[in-house]
């Protein structure tokens, strides 16, 4: 028994000497990829229920490096939060997003809003109203254009400080969001006071809605929760006709997901910008 325990320590410290030198190297090249060009947004379009028209899409970040290939943005974002480089990365981002979203509405393409995501540690630490504001500024991107999507956990860590910089961004006309809406195991008593355009119901409850009477449950009790207190409801994660069939029945307002389209480059975003999407 002694020695199992030795080698199991032995395998345990091996493990963790592992994923940190993983990390550290992660690290390392992170810090040249936004110089370096690796970084590239694509864009996932939400589709309106009751029009089936585009409404906006979300930016989500990809990661190309020469010899680790495409990195998911769930792997290296915590690291970018653990190492300072949130900051810089969020920053080309937003800027990127803004400027795209503002060209695709000064070519006079149907206005679409731009979502984006914002990190945890961002919100947290620094002045996010702020900062994004000032991006808007420059960017020239009109403000109800951009919609800030934050993950409902981050939310209940700063209760106060998440409601103060929601206020800002909202008196100044930019959308928001509560991602991954259902996951966040917190009290619903912040949402009267909160000033939210949207609640976007987490896909882990879309994926099984089909097959489990609990999570059809959750997607039921969130769409009339968010009608009652006058926020819009977007599903993401459908990937079926299936899927879309009853969450508009449900009269879920929107959907988002790969029964649409994947997250694609800005190229093929705007052609389906352009000629629409089938239902
Ligand atoms: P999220 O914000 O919840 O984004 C939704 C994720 O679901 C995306 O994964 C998207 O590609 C994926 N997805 C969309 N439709 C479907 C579908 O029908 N089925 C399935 N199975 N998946 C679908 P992705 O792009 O890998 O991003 C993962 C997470 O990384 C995001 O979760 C978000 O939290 C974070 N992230 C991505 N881009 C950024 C960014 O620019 N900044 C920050 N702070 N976080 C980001
Ligand atoms: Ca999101
Ligand atoms: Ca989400
Ligand atoms: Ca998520």
């Amino acid at each position: 028994a002694k020695s199992l325990g030795r080698n199991m320590y032995q395998e345990f410290t091996h493990e963790m000497k592992e994923e940190t030198q993983q990390r550290v190297k992660l690290e390392t090249c992170l810090h040249g990829a936004v110089a370096a060009g690796q970084l590239q947004l694509v864009y996932q379009p939400k589709v309106s229920l009751a029009s089936g028209t585009i409404i906006g899409c979300e930016a989500l970040l990809r990661w190309q490096h020469p010899e680790l290939g495409m990195v998911p943005p769930s792997r290296f974002i915590p690291v970018a939060e653990d190492s300072g480089l949130i900051m810089p990365i969020s920053d080309w981002v937003l800027r990127t997003a803004c400027l795209q979203a503002k060209a695709w509405s000064a070519a006079g393409l149907p206005a679409a809003t731009m979502a984006v995501n914002i990190s945890a540690r961002q919100i947290l630490r620094h002045d996010v109203a702020e900062w994004a504001l000032g991006i808007l500024d420059e960017t020239g991107l009109a403000p109800d254009l951009l919609e800030l999507e934050l993950t409902e956990s981050l939310i209940a860590q700063d209760v106060d400080k998440v409601t103060a910089t929601f206020g800002r961004l909202k008196n100044a006309g930019v959308k928001l969001s509560i991602d991954d809406f259902g996951t966040g195991y917190s009290s619903l008593s912040y949402l009267k006071h909160f000033p939210v355009d949207t609640l976007k119901i987490d896909q882990s409850f879309v994926r099984n809605m089909l097959t489990e009477p609990g999570d059809a449950a959750i997607v039921r009790a969130v769409i009339v929760l968010a009608h009652n207190l006058r926020f819009k409801v977007i599903a993401e994660g459908v990937e079926t006709a299936e899927h879309c069939r009853l969450l508009c029945e449900q009269r879920c307002d929107e959907i988002q997901g790969y029964y649409i389209s994947k997250p694609v480059p800005a190229g093929e975003f705007e052609t389906m910008l352009r000629n629409g999407v089938q239902l």
